[in-house]
């Protein structure tokens, strides 16, 4: 899919103001600093920009460091308000904590397949590269309004850690994470409840990943406790980490620099694969981007039938993939819909009241000529890490191992270079790395003190009024400073 409804769309130059509006119709617009402290828009949708700012022109010159480069494609999504050099020394600051000098390496581990080493960052996982920008991100924008955000947010497992490490000791800042409690793994949840900073809480709740979502949902349905608190969300919705992802698309290819290249992400909620579209309509010339699935295989399903039904969440070896309903794929549909926010409102309406819905033919086509879905079950998951290892010596963990999978299925040589994202890094996974190849990987040195370190957190039920009054009684807002 070149640009297939760029007639509807007016694209606007580097310089000038993007603005905001949500998948479901409303015309209200809002700049990027709104987006970001709102998350989800006040009709249910998710913000997308009116118009795609032309940036790709500009790949041909980026010539690092990462820092700059990303802070240089980041501008044009950040409205006119945070200047370049308050937007650099963010990033700066962010990809700082990096333990790699070229933050996201590329690795080649076959003829004309490379991996580009997302794992670099504070938790091993590559939601560091968005959420540490949005924790600078803000920080920035509540220091400049005066004001104070009580973060709340459910974990199955990278997303916690990475909020967590990105918003510790931030003075504006409390942070509330729900885990559910005996059901993430030691390391993800040592990664988590190891950080000892005053505004950070872990609460692990007794109940499942799903009892969490429902209580941070009606924390923000709550409308008296969501204003009193300030409530704020930095789940995969939020804009402002579709942004910041785009950046290692462009560098990534700016780096091959031969011709259109392809893409293979391991993918839940959409959020990542999507910020390889939002590169490639902003500029980015691109031949694939192959969505892998594991078993909940929702997007492979849609991008090859066109039916969208949600079913149960099947338990894998790549956790941070077991998701059936992938919230950032509205904004895909948004623009298969030429924009046409009244459908979109239909479809999630179907989508909750009946479970699904079928996209037409002619717009599931016009999809395919941009994404590949495919979905890879586990055993193949634990034969391409072995292989992998044995092909190359490189340990890889089991969602990278999806998406390389995936690759080697849909993609010959002839269709060009291809880059795997490797999303995490193999010590995150140990057991399934050990299981898949014999060998265990190496703890980087800031997890292994984690894995040693203290724990705090505390334990709750599932009673949305506990969990209120055990937040109210420690978030810092209404200057109750400690
Ligand atoms: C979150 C995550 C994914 C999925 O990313 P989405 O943006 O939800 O598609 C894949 N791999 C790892 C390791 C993750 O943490």
């Amino acid at each position: 899919m070149s640009h297939p409804q760029s007639g509807n769309i007016n694209e606007k130059t580097l310089g000038n103001t993007v603005n905001y509006v949500s998948t479901r119709g409303s015309d209200q617009k809002i700049g990027f600093q709104d987006t970001l402290l709102t998350g989800l828009a006040p009709d249910g949708g998710l913000y997308v920009p009116t118009d795609w700012p032309q940036i790709g022109q500009q790949s041909h010159t980026l010539a690092g460091p990462y820092e700059k480069d990303a802070a240089a494609l980041m501008s044009p999504f950040v409205d006119g308000d945070i200047d370049i050099s308050t937007l650099t020394a963010i990033t700066r600051a962010a990809y700082a904590k990096f333990g790699h000098e070229d933050v996201a390496p590329l690795v080649e581990i076959g003829d004309g397949h490379w991996l580009l080493e997302l794992f670099h960052g504070p938790t091993l996982s590559f939601k560091d590269f968005a959420l540490q920008v949005l924790g600078g991100l803000f920080e920035h924008v509540l220091k400049q309004k005066g004001e104070h955000v009580t973060i709340v947010g459910a974990t199955s497992g990278d997303t916690g850690s990475a909020a967590i490490a990105a918003c510790r000791g931030r003075p504006n800042i409390d942070i509330f994470i729900l885990h559910p409690l005996g059901r993430v793994s030691d390391v993800q949840r040592r990664q988590m409840t190891s950080v000892m900073a005053e505004n950070i809480h872990n609460v692990a709740i007794e109940g499942t990943f799903d009892d969490c979502q429902k209580l941070v949902k009606a924390m923000f349905s709550d409308e008296i406790f969501r204003n009193e608190l300030a409530l704020a969300a930095v789940n995969s919705i939020n804009w402002a980490r579709v942004v910041a992802q785009t950046v290692y698309y462009h560098v990534a290819a700016s780096r091959l620099a031969n011709g259109p290249l392809s893409f293979a992400v391991p993918t839940g909620n959409f959020g990542d694969v999507y910020a390889g579209y939002v590169a490639h309509r902003t500029g980015l010339p691109l031949n694939r981007l192959i969505v892998a699935t594991n078993q909940n295989d929702i997007l492979a399903q849609v991008l090859t039938t066109g039916r969208y039904w949600s079913g149960r969440v099947t338990s894998t070896i790549t956790p941070s993939m077991d998701i059936q309903v992938a919230s950032n794929f509205e904004r895909l549909l948004f623009d298969l819909y030429d924009r046409n926010g009244i459908q979109i409102s239909r479809r999630m309406e179907a989508l909750r009241v009946k479970g699904g819905f079928t996209v037409e033919p002619e717009r599931v086509e016009a999809a395919q000529r941009l994404f590949t879905g495919v979905a890879i079950d586990e055993a193949l998951t634990l034969s391409e890490m072995e292989r992998v290892h044995a092909e190359t010596g490189l340990l890889i963990d089991p969602h990278t191992a999806v998406g390389v999978a995936a690759a080697r299925m849909s993609h010959s040589h002839d269709d060009g270079p291809v880059i795997s994202l490797a999303t995490a890094h193999p010590a995150k996974f140990p057991d399934s790395v050990e299981r898949a190849t014999g060998r265990r990987p190496k703890s980087p040195d800031h997890l292994a003190e984690a894995l040693i370190c203290d724990e705090r957190y505390d334990v709750l039920g599932r009673d949305l009024n506990a969990l209120q009054a055990y937040i109210r009684a420690r978030t810092r807002i209404g200057g109750k400073e400690p």
